[in-house]
């Protein structure tokens, strides 16, 4: 784990933000969800962790781990609370978000809340992810939902895995929902828009505009 992430890891009481995406590519939807993040729930830092191989199919191209890596350490660079990490890129097999929170808990020990933040559209599939149980017991979320989502799917979602789960009436607040406007922004329409000669400019920081156009990406 990058020595930043384990220096973290000595502090007492942490809250710590856990951004889970492919980021194929990353762009300001995402960014402006982790700083939103950040805000609203007090958190002390974000850790960017790209999906090397995603647990289920990709829509599309999907650029290579290490472009993704490299993208989301070029969009991340400038702010001191963003971090990001390789330990699901480095894995040459299919990562599950219970081995990448069993590993965080494993270094933080009790000293950290965690909190995932992603997509709604993703959190809605948690019962089909492995051992979804043991991950509503190590983290909470942050749904990030775009503007109009109905998000009456995502409290349908909170009551069935209370139940399900037995989960006592304090981990009702296990998602939260938060709407992010710039989340009108998608990588799937980044992807289409470069395949379409389309421009891209303003909806993904220039750096990283500049590295999947020197790498040839989503051509
Ligand atoms: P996805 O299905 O590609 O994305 C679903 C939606 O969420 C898309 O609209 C996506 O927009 C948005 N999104 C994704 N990450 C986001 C983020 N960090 N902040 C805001 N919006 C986000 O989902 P994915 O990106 O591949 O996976 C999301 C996370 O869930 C990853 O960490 C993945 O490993 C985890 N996951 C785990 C399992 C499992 O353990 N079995 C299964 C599925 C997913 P964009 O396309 O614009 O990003």
């Amino acid at each position: 784990m990058e020595e930043k992430i384990l220096e973290l890891c000595k502090k007492k009481d942490l809250k710590i933000g856990i951004m889970g995406g492919t980021f194929n590519p990353i762009h300001y939807g995402h960014l402006v969800t982790a700083e939103e993040a950040l805000i609203q729930f007090n958190l002390d830092k974000v850790i960017f962790i790209p999906t090397g191989i995603p647990p289920h199919k990709t829509k599309g191209i999907l650029a290579s781990a290490e472009d993704r890596y490299l993208m989301t350490v070029i969009a991340t660079a400038s702010n001191q609370d963003f971090f990001v990490s390789r330990i699901e890129i480095d894995k040459k097999k299919t990562c599950y978000t219970i081995d990448t929170l069993r590993y965080l808990k494993s270094i933080f020990l009790d000293k950290a809340t965690l909190y995932f933040i992603t997509g709604a559209d993703a959190i809605l599939e948690i019962l089909t992810w492995k051992d979804t149980e043991e991950i509503l017991k190590l983290c909470k979320f942050i749904a990030a939902t775009r503007p109009g989502y109905d998000a009456a799917k995502i409290k349908d979602l909170t009551t069935k895995i209370t139940k399900d789960f037995g989960l006592s009436q304090d981990k009702k607040d296990h998602i939260y929902i938060m709407e992010i406007p710039a989340l009108a922004i998608s990588s799937t329409d980044i992807r289409k828009r470069i395949r379409e000669n389309k421009p891209i400019k303003y909806l993904l920081p220039e750096g990283v505009c500049n590295y999947l156009l020197k790498h040839n990406l989503y051509k």
